[in-house]
């Protein structure tokens, strides 16, 4: 493949962009070379500024569940587009899709809509401090709950310590609030919840992690959080940001069978339109302005064009609910073929998946949490995710985030790529 186009534009980018991009996993900081330009996209596949047709197992980071440029939201959108763009003022669409989505996901009676995954997660960990009179948040290592202050924490040295800012501009003051936990272990939770007794408003996780890799939560972890928040009167905060309409019609509150007090949304409910959201029931989100005391806001929130992309996103998905088994069969086809190719050449390595999410860590050892996934080696990595983009299988650039696989792959895209890995298998050991 050639990435002659891509490199110009990617350096004409970086004389006035920081970094030549707008999201910084987009640089191809972690695994080198130059990042790919996208042009278009249909269904499956990406077509690049050279030409090169990539097979997409990223899906915008998830947004994408039934493939690029779908017809339904793309005449919803240019449809709504043509009669205005945006009112500030109240619309019929951001009630239906409000309706909607609180029919389709368990334990939430009232949704309010934002324009991010990092704002629904900043707003509902305020409307949780506001609800509950407390201010300490538990969130865990490798968790990403998006770019707001209070979520850009390292861990301490040791799990009861206070976290530290692992950025420039987020200050200790911030930091102090924010504890760190280890996925997956339930001592790390107990500790701080001892150490910080009737201090800590909301415990907030993906419920099956996608940032670090994709990492399930083992069954006692989840329900023991569940009952901690409930006996400690603390509000656990589903970041189903990822998981929300990908995992199944309620996400992963469904799937797992627990009932979150706040669950936050973003990625498949915009249907690629840039749209976040938080919910819960409804004695929680009435503490929400204008009918309670907690602030926020939006002047682009319920965009008309956003919200017929997520309606319409919605509604196939909701006239569709076989889509997620369909989702899940794919995925697990690749992980067989991965795992197949990987084990024939002796190549040390473990594939997580749920549902449709899935990831391949070249390590030896289970990948269970932040600690475990780090342990993947990344030269490694390297050379399988430009071998794969090499053969036209495009691949989230880090060992760190997830695949998202999207329906319009069919088993013969998914067959070329485990053929291409067996291609530049040879090149792993
Ligand atoms: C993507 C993501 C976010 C942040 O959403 P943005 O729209 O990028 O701000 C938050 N939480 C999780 C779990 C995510 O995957």
């Amino acid at each position: 493949m050639k990435y002659q186009r891509s490199s110009v534009l990617f350096k004409e980018a970086q004389r006035y962009i920081p970094g030549g991009v707008n999201s910084p996993v987009r640089a191809f900081k972690a695994v080198g070379g130059t990042p790919v330009f996208v042009k278009e996209a249909k269904g499956a596949y990406l077509y690049d500024e050279d030409g090169n047709t990539l097979i997409d197992y990223i899906s915008s980071w998830g947004p994408l569940i039934l493939g690029h440029a779908y017809e339904p939201v793309i005449e919803a959108v240019i449809d709504k587009a043509r009669k205005g763009t945006s009112f500030g003022m109240p619309t019929e669409i951001e009630t239906e899709l409000a309706k909607l989505a609180v029919s389709m996901v368990p334990n939430i009676d009232k949704i309010r809509f934002v324009n991010s995954g990092t704002e629904a997660c900043m707003s509902a960990i305020r409307l949780a401090r506001g609800f509950t009179g407390k201010d300490k948040i538990i969130k865990f290592a490798g968790c990403y709950h998006g770019h707001a202050d209070a979520f850009l924490i390292q861990a301490g040295s040791g799990a009861v310590t206070f976290g530290s800012p692992n950025s420039p501009g987020v200050t200790e003051g911030t930091a102090k609030d924010t504890l760190l936990a280890t996925y997956n272990d339930l001592d790390s939770v107990d500790a701080l919840l001892k150490a910080n007794k009737g201090d800590i408003a909301a415990v907030i996780i993906e419920p099956v992690a996608g940032n670090m890799g994709c990492i399930i939560p083992e069954d006692s972890f989840i329900h023991g959080l569940r009952e901690r928040c409930t006996s400690e009167n603390i509000l656990l905060v589903f970041d189903e940001v990822m998981t929300g309409f990908r995992l199944g019609a309620g996400g992963a509150q469904e799937v797992l069978g627990i009932k979150a007090d706040l669950v936050t949304f973003g990625k498949v409910i915009g249907g690629g339109l840039p749209v976040g959201a938080f919910a819960a029931r409804k004695e929680i989100m009435d503490h929400l302005a204008p009918d309670g005391p907690v602030y926020q806001a939006g002047t682009l929130s319920g965009n008309p064009l956003a919200m017929s992309a997520g309606l319409a996103m919605l509604k196939a998905l909701d006239k569709q609910p076989e889509v997620f088994q369909s989702l899940e069969k794919k995925t697990r086809y690749l992980h067989e073929g991965l795992k197949k190719v990987l084990t024939d050449h002796g190549i040390p390595h473990q594939i997580n998946r749920f549902g449709s999410m899935i990831s391949v860590h070249f390590t030896k050892e289970p990948v269970t949490d932040f600690e475990s996934a780090a342990k993947g080696n990344n030269e490694t990595f390297k050379k399988y995710f430009h071998g794969m983009l090499d053969q036209g299988i495009y691949l989230p650039p880090s060992a760190f985030e997830s695949y998202f696989l999207n329906d319009a792959l069919s088993y013969e895209d998914i067959d070329k790529t485990i053929e291409a890995l067996q291609t530049i298998a040879p090149e792993l050991k």
